[in-house]
């Protein structure tokens, strides 16, 4: 059993009050666990059949479940690399609830890495809008974009910069914006002991300042009319109630917003809920706070004709789409991407990806990238070799091995149970792998 810091005790005493213990003796029970459904990829309703273990629903997101402590290896199913969903602490998906997300929608996760609450924010996009997601630690960016590319996000921005700096650069253009921000961890403490030994009180208020220094920027990149959600895995009220307080103090143009959820348990703040385990789940804490105001219209976003060798990369791209995707083409260098719609080409900020990373000439060939494929459904193809669920070519596919496919000559998409999760190049009866070596399983 976990020995509890005496300070975090008290501090927990104003959080839990005459529920202390039970909090103390969930302990002594599994960590909570749970998927997230991306319905980029697939509906729950054609998911939920498909999976080799029980889940149940969890109150915190539409498309939540939780999965047992006791199921192993979950990552490593075709359906994970499919990304059909995602691995998400169950109360971690109650902020996106609360972002309230719609189709068309321009949001901006600010503290992204390593992505479960984007991929939570491009699903409910379903494709359109604007995503961006920001994370200041270059690493943790990397795997952000892989996460990405699992998920299919396409009109997605990644991005390694300050918040103060992209904020500054995008201001008010935002409709929602999230800011799950670094904390003391609390909430995680179950799951991962090492992180009690990090705990401390200086520790507690140094992140307070932090959260807020975040939270100036977010509300500069967030238009009038705008939703902010504020969130963290941690129950301190200095990190939670604390930072809202002051927050609302110090920007006179946000009001706390309505709360229209019903689960977790009432915070120190209107505008805010606190999910513990004694919800269960780990640990969260979320508010919404609304800028005042209309909707300013924010300026032109830039859309280029094609070059004439974007034109050359367009009847690339139709050897291997039925019809060329939408979005606009942009040859950088010998690389070529697809921009998702809403992209503002804004001076000053350097992003680590804009929508979706096409391929590449070399030597004036075209070699089309993973993420190409992973972006988009097995409908959109010339040539597709479509794996079901029992078939082991599935497994040998993400192991790196050649496979049988009795398809036309060519690169062609790689689906399994309807989700495309990579390509190869089809010759001869028999598919070159093109499946990353970092992703393989073996
Ligand atoms: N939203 C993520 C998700 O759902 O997968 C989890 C985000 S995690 C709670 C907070 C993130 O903030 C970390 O990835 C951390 O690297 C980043 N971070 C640390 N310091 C920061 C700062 N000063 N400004 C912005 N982000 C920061």
């Amino acid at each position: 059993m976990i020995t509890l810091p005496e300070d975090y005790l008290q501090e927990m005493q104003t959080v839990f009050g005459e529920e202390l213990p039970a909090y103390e003796a969930c302990f002594a029970r599994d960590a909570f666990r749970g998927i997230s459904v991306n319905r980029l990829k697939i509906t729950p309703e054609a998911l939920l059949p498909l999976l080799p273990f029980p889940v149940t629903r969890s109150p915190f997101y539409r498309d939540g479940y939780y999965v047992s402590a006791e199921e192993q290896g979950i990552g490593k199913l075709p359906l994970h690399h499919a990304g059909a969903f995602y691995v998400q602490e169950p109360s971690a998906s109650s902020a996106v609830s609360l972002l309230g997300v719609r189709p068309g929608d321009r949001v901006l996760d600010l503290c992204a890495a390593p992505g479960g609450k984007s991929a939570q924010i491009a699903s409910c996009l379903e494709g359109s809008g604007l995503i961006w997601s920001n994370e200041v630690v270059r690493s943790r960016a990397q795997i952000l974009l892989s996460n990405y590319e699992r998920m299919g996000i396409r009109s997605g921005v990644v991005s390694s910069l300050y918040p103060e700096v992209l904020c500054s650069r995008l201001s008010g253009f935002f409709d929602r914006v999230l800011v799950d921000a670094p904390c003391s961890g609390e909430g995680m403490f179950r799951k991962d002991p090492a992180a009690v030994a990090e705990w401390s009180r200086e520790h507690v208020l140094a992140c307070a300042r932090r959260q807020l220094s975040i939270l100036d920027s977010a509300a500069e990149a967030l238009r009038s009319g705008g939703t902010l959600v504020y969130s963290t895995c941690t129950f301190s009220p200095e990190e939670n109630e604390g930072v809202i307080r002051q927050f609302l103090e110090s920007h006179p143009d946000f009001t706390p917003g309505e709360l229209t959820e019903s689960f977790g348990r009432p915070t120190g703040v209107s505008c805010g809920i606190r999910i513990t385990p004694l919800e269960n789940g780990e640990g969260h804490f979320a508010a919404i706070l609304r800028k005042t105001g209309d909707a300013s219209p924010w300026g032109t976003i830039v859309s280029g004709n094609l070059t004439k060798s974007e034109k050359q990369a367009a009847d690339e791209l139709l050897d291997i789409f039925r019809e060329l995707p939408h979005g606009r083409l942009k040859l950088q260098g010998d690389k070529l991407y697809l921009l998702p719609e809403l992209y503002p080409e804004t001076a000053g900020v350097n992003v680590i990806r804009a929508g979706v990373f096409a391929g590449e000439f070399k030597k004036n060939r075209f070699e089309p990238a993973h993420s190409l494929f992973t972006a988009f459904p097995p409908s959109a193809f010339r040539r597709v070799l479509a794996l079901d669920r029992d078939d082991p070519r599935a497994v040998e596919f993400l192991n790196g091995y050649e496979i049988d496919c009795d398809g036309d000559k060519g690169y062609t998409a790689v689906s399994y149970c309807g989700m495309v999760m990579g390509f190869g190049k089809c010759s001869g009866g028999r598919l070159k792998n093109k499946y990353p070596k970092g992703l393989r399983t073996v």
